[in-house]
C-alpha cells in the first residue's frame, strides 16, 4: 500500500500506552500527517455533553455526532481539534470528557461517521494514526502496525502528570481505577473493541524513554519505507 505520498501507519494501544506522544514525534520525524483518533471521539462526546443527551440514548447520540463538524488541524504543538469551527483541543482533555468517552465511541453510529473521516484523511498516505482499532478496523492493510503497551502503574502515573498540568489534584490511585474502567469498556465492548492485530509490532513502552520508544518506532517506518 506504500503509495508515492508514503506509509500508513497505524498505533493502537490502551489509555497512557504512549500512542499520543509517539504517534506525533514519529509523524514530525518523517514529515507525516499525525491523527489522534482518540481526539475526534472525544469532540463528539463533547457534543453530546453540551447538548444534554444521554450517553446511553444511542439515537439521539448518532443523530448529534452525525450533525456536528468534527476537524483536526496541524499546528506546530502538534494538532488542534475544531467541533463546529470552535477549538476544544483543551476542552476535550477535562475528566467530565474522559468519563464518557467509552461510551460515546461503543455507538455503532458513531464509529461509523468517525471511522469514514479517519479513512477519507488517511487513505493517501503519509499518515500516522493512532486509536484502538487503526490495525484492526479503520486500516487493516496499514504499511505498519504498532500495538504499544505498558503495564497500569505506569500508564496511571503518565496520566497523572498529564492531569497535574492541567491543574487537576487527582491521585494516583484514582487516576489508576479511572484507566482501568476504560480500558475495560474499551476492550470489552461489541464493536471494534481494543484488540491487537495479528500482524502488528508490540512494544511495552513501561521502561522506555519517550525517546526511546520512537527511535525504536521510527527505525521500522525507515525499513519498511526501504522495503515495501
Ligand atoms: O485515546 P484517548 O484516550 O484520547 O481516547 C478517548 C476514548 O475514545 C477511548 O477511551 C476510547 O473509548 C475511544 N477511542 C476509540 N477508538 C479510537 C480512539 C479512541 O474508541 N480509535
Amino acid at each position: 500500500m506504500v503509495g508515492g505520498n508514503g506509509l500508513i501507519i497505524a498505533i493502537d494501544g490502551p489509555a497512557g500506552s504512549g500512542k499520543s506522544t509517539t504517534a506525533r514525534l514519529l509523524a514530525e520525524r518523517l514529515g507525516y500527517l499525525y491523527i489522534d483518533t482518540g481526539a475526534m471521539y472525544r469532540a463528539a462526546t463533547l457534543k453530546v455533553l453540551r447538548e444534554n443527551v444521554d450517553p446511553g440514548d444511542l439515537a439521539e447520540v448518532a443523530k448529534v455526532v452525525r450533525s456536528c463538524e468534527i476537524r483536526l488541524i496541524s499546528d506546530e504543538g502538534g494538532m488542534r481539534v475544531l467541533l463546529d469551527g470552535e477549538d476544544v483541543s483543551d476542552e476535550i482533555r477535562t475528566p467530565e470528557v474522559t468519563l464518557h468517552a467509552s461510551a460515546v465511541s461503543e455507538v455503532p453510529h458513531v464509529r461509523e461517521v468517525l471511522v469514514d473521516a479517519q479513512r477519507a484523511i488517511g487513505e493517501r498516505g503519509g499518515v500516522v494514526l493512532e486509536g484502538r482499532d487503526i490495525g484492526t478496523v479503520v486500516f487493516p492493510d496499514a504499511d505498519l502496525k504498532i500495538y504499544l503497551e505498558a503495564d497500569l502503574q505506569t500508564r496511571a502515573e503518565r496520566r497523572l502528570v498529564e492531569l497535574w498540568v492541567m491543574g487537576r489534584e487527582i491521585t494516583v490511585e484514582e487516576v489508576a481505577s479511572d484507566v482501568h474502567r476504560r480500558d475495560a469498556h474499551d476492550l470489552s465492548r461489541e464493536h471494534s473493541p481494543l484488540q491487537k492485530a495479528a500482524d502488528a509490532v508490540v512494544v511495552d513502552t513501561s521502561n522506555l524513554t519517550i525517546e526511546e520508544q520512537v527511535d525504536r518506532v521510527e527505525a521500522l517506518a525507515r525499513e519498511r519505507i526501504k522495503k515495501p
